[in-house]
């Protein structure tokens, strides 16, 4: 074994430092160095990518501070690509960008939270973990299968996986307690003996194989009403929200993390003002997961990189990120992946390039801004995973861009729209006039609307798109409406246009709308919202008709069922049927107010169109 490792140590690559800028190093003497190759720079041994490599000269992008660094120091080249480590353990920790644990989150309050050039590894190599087989001596498994499973937390089953390029006939089954380190089972392949440990490792640019990636045909409720009706998102799929400060990011983020239907939580935050991370690190940990009762953290694992920590680590941390979410994934869970926010991420890809002297493209982002962003956001879907017993997994990435000035033309948020399928518009005059989730219903959209009907039309009888296009219809019609109303005064509308814009009035207001923090509001089934949809259109028709037959308009959109729907929205999920009751109130009072003669609707007749 010691030889084993002074061999390889023989073959590390060793150079010297030629110049330092920022960080970025330029070290000579390292042929035969590979480009991504992780390298220790300097007599303290910072922790550095090759990004570049020129003839004799190899550019590294240090990932801590350079400052003190010298001309000459020795640069170590470890031959091996920028990588993660796997195992128990990551659920519920604090990682940076390139996964070091950030041990007390008090500390992430000051700048100097990491002490340079120290390897702490990102697994503890001393926990031990109850390894539970789900295999025996004499098994034949293949990449991917289940091994073993250990508690990681309260919620969350670790599954110990056959990894990449491993298959065979089980020799030996080592349970009960182990370090991350001890071998648990050997596989033996035609005698070639594999010592599987419940730590793996694997590079963060590289993609993790699946069997198969599925469509994105299936829904990712999240609860909130907005989304999950308008603007949903598949398992799988990709999204982009921009927000402006004081828009409800951060609300918007939480409810997903809290109600979205994603067993896990990988959360990174890219280099926002460092006391803006620091928030994050001090209130995800109070979140309740109101699924499961325990604290959030117990299937949460959070990057932080704040901007006060070197650039080139914030470059990383996304790829960090979506590797430990593939492996989640290829467990067989759906994670959800949760970016903030990728401008301040690709700012730091603009500052690199820049040192690199590449060519600039445009606004001094590099030319490769779109094809890194997509090879981010690709790492996203659903798939079928490895293994014999077809387990499938996802992973969600809701990406967060902060444009400057809320301008949407700028390069990053184009380039991240090109390639995520929804976008939910935050809007800060909507988070001005109180309106939340301040998603703009009339600028954002989602690409999975349609392969997502069908999927909710089989559950609600075919009428759930009909329902969405009407309601959407007739809030697109209450913009229009509202323009007329600026230039010529409501007078001169139309009766039928004063009913549409007071159903519109109760689409925002009674459906769109969503309290974060009432209780029972926070969250809507989906159940609960196809009702309230259909309540509240189904009020529209027959108020529609109902005017055509003379009654008061006045006295209509005052009828006591309007106060009613409005509290739909406060109804427990136990007391939704109490919903479909509301159609019968609301016949009956219309019916009150339909002059006689006019032929009104019965109770009980539902097709009134
Ligand atoms: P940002 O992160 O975009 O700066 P926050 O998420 O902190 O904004 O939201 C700002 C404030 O807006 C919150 O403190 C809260 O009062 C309000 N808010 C945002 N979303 C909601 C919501 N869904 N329900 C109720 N209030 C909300």
């Amino acid at each position: 074994m010691p030889n084993e490792k002074n061999e390889k140590n023989e073959k590390r690559i060793k150079g010297v430092i030629e110049r330092i800028s920022g960080p970025l190093v330029v070290a000579r003497g390292m042929p035969g160095a590979g480009m991504y190759d992780v390298v220790h720079v300097g007599e303290i041994g910072l922790v550095g990518e090759i990004v570049e490599l020129k003839g004799d000269l190899a550019s590294i992008q240090a990932y801590e501070e350079t400052s003190g660094l010298m001309p000459g120091e020795p640069v170590v080249c470890l031959g091996e690509p920028l990588s993660v480590e796997l195992g128990p353990g990551i659920i519920e920790q604090f990682y940076d960008g390139i996964q070091r644990p950030l041990e007390l989150i008090e500390k992430a309050a000051n700048s100097h939270f990491i002490s340079r050039g120290i390897n702490v590894p990102a697994i503890d190599r001393t926990k031990k973990w109850k390894f539970e087989p789900r295999v025996k001596a004499g098994d034949v498994v293949e990449t991917g299968d289940v091994l073993g499973v250990v508690q990681e937390t309260v919620i969350v089953e670790h599954r110990i996986m056959t990894p990449p390029g491993v298959k065979g006939t089980v020799r030996e089954v080592r349970d009960g307690e182990r370090t991350v380190e001890e071998t648990v089972v050997i596989i033996d392949d035609n005698g070639t003996i594999s010592e599987v440990k419940m730590l793996q490792r694997w590079p963060v640019r590289r993609p993790r194989p699946v069997t198969k990636r599925l469509a994105p045909n299936v829904p990712m409720s999240t609860g909130q009403r907005v989304v999950d009706a308008f603007f949903p998102i598949a398992l799988g799929g990709t999204a982009c929200v921009p927000g402006p400060f004081g828009s409800g990011k951060t609300v918007i983020q939480h409810q997903f993390a809290k109600w979205a239907q994603a067993q896990i939580i990988v959360y990174v935050g890219c280099g926002e003002r460092g006391n803006e991370m620091t928030d994050v690190l001090l209130e995800f940990p109070e979140l309740e997961d109101p699924q499961s009762g325990h604290p959030l953290m117990k299937r949460t694992t959070l990057i932080a990189n704040t901007s006060n920590m070197p650039v080139a680590a914030r470059e990383a941390s996304i790829y960090t990120a979506i590797t430990l979410a593939e492996y989640y994934r290829d467990m067989g869970y759906s994670v959800a992946l949760m970016a903030d926010s990728t401008s301040r991420w690709a700012e730091a890809l603009r500052e690199m390039s820049g040192r690199l002297e590449e060519m600039p493209g445009e606004e001094g982002y590099p030319a490769y801004l779109g094809t890194r962003l997509a090879s981010f956001y690709e790492r996203a879907g659903r798939c079928i995973v490895k293994g014999q017993d077809g387990r499938e997994g996802s992973i969600s990435v809701i990406g967060a861009v902060s444009p400057p000035g809320g301008d949407l033309s700028e390069p990053v948020t184009q380039n991240t729209l090109r390639v995520t399928k929804v976008f939910w518009g935050l809007d800060a005059n909507l988070a001005y006039q109180r309106h939340f989730p301040a998603i703009n219903w009339l600028s954002s959209y989602s690409l999975y609307t349609e392969t997502l009907d069908e999927y909710w039309n089989d559950r609600f009888d075919n009428e759930w798109s009909g329902l969405r296009i009407e309601a959407m219809s007739l809030l697109e019609e209450e913009d229009q409406l509202r323009e007329v109303v600026r230039l010529v005064g409501i007078d001169a509308l139309s009766k039928e246009d004063r009913m549409v814009l007071e159903t519109a009035k109760s689409l925002r207001e009674d459906f769109l709308h969503q309290n974060a923090f009432h209780e029972i509001d926070t969250y809507a089934s989906m159940d609960k919202q196809f009702r309230m949809l259909k309540t509240i259109v189904r009020f529209h028709h027959l108020g529609m008709d109902a005017l055509k037959k003379g009654a008061p308009m006045n006295d209509l959109f005052n009828l006591p069922v309007r106060e009613q729907i409005a509290r739909m929205r406060y109804l427990e999920e136990s007391r939704i049927a109490g919903i479909d009751e509301l159609e019968n109130a609301m016949k009956e009072q219309i019916n009150g107010l339909v002059p006689d003669g006019a032929a009104a609707f019965k109770g009980g007749e539902t097709n009134v169109a």
